[in-house]
């Protein structure tokens, strides 16, 4: 199984240190949750993990490399970033279509991820329409598309509705029972202790505690 590891990871926009010095390791086989406060700095560590932002300083790196340096893209790790900047005018499936054509995907995974995220009815209707329930779902479909053994969700629990909760949950034990590497950052402890079995908990950009979810509850 592939490893994340960020070591000593640091960024600033000018005087905002969004992250700062952060390291920690997430393993494959689980489910790790990345979970912080609005503003702590985890969509900025995942656009690195994913060569999106250069580091102002130290290494994020997916089984020992950046992820800029593979040319396998979306076969190699799969993410759910803003599920809102999407182009609204093009159709689901053809959305898909193109990042499978650019990563050299089969085609025929365009129609399984959308029937695997509970979108297969709705491939031809304009992203322009969808609610962000269904955005999230799509975002999903995008980062199942290359079957990829790392997978980063970035908050993917806002904008579904209870049975998409419930649904997600599921995906990402299935994923992680599949032996793969499953990072999902939320705003929300009660979520995480529902969905993970690892927590990497940041604040204003720096490590809290990177242990068990059983080992954080205990700490109240
Ligand atoms: P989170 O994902 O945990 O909500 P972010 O990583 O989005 O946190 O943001 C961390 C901090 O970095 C925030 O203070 C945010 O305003 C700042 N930040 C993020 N991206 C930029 C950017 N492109 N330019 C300036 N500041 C940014
Ligand atoms: P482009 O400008 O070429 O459309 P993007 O800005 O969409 O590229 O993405 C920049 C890089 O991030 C590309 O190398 C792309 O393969 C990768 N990328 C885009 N979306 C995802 C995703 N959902 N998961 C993983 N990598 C992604």
């Amino acid at each position: 199984g592939q490893v994340i590891e960020v070591n000593e990871l640091t960024k600033r926009y000018g005087d905002t240190t969004a992250v700062d010095n952060l390291s920690f390791t997430v393993r494959p086989g689980r489910v790790t949750g990345f979970l912080g406060p609005n503003g702590a700095g985890k969509s900025t560590t995942l656009r690195m993990l994913l060569g999106l932002s250069e580091p102002t300083a130290g290494t994020a790196t997916i089984d020992g490399r950046p992820f800029r340096d593979r040319p396998r893209g979306l076969r190699h790790a799969g993410a759910l970033l803003d599920a809102g900047d999407v182009h609204g005018g093009r159709r689901a499936a053809a959305h898909l279509a193109a990042l499978a054509r650019s990563n050299g995907i089969a085609r025929g995974r365009v129609d399984e991820v959308l029937a695997e995220v509970g979108l297969a009815a709705a491939g031809r209707r304009r992203i322009g329409g969808f609610s962000l329930g269904m955005r999230q779902r799509l975002g999903i479909a995008a980062a199942l598309l290359g079957d990829p053994p790392v997978l980063l969700f970035d908050e993917p629990i806002n904008g579904l509705d209870p049975e998409g909760v419930l649904w997600v949950r599921g995906l990402f034990r299935r994923l992680a029972a599949e032996g793969r590497t499953v990072f999902v950052s939320s705003h929300l402890m009660t979520e995480m202790e529902h969905t993970a079995d690892d927590l990497v908990v940041i604040g204003r950009g720096e490590l809290i505690a990177a242990e068990s979810v059983a080992e954080f509850a205990a700490r109240a």
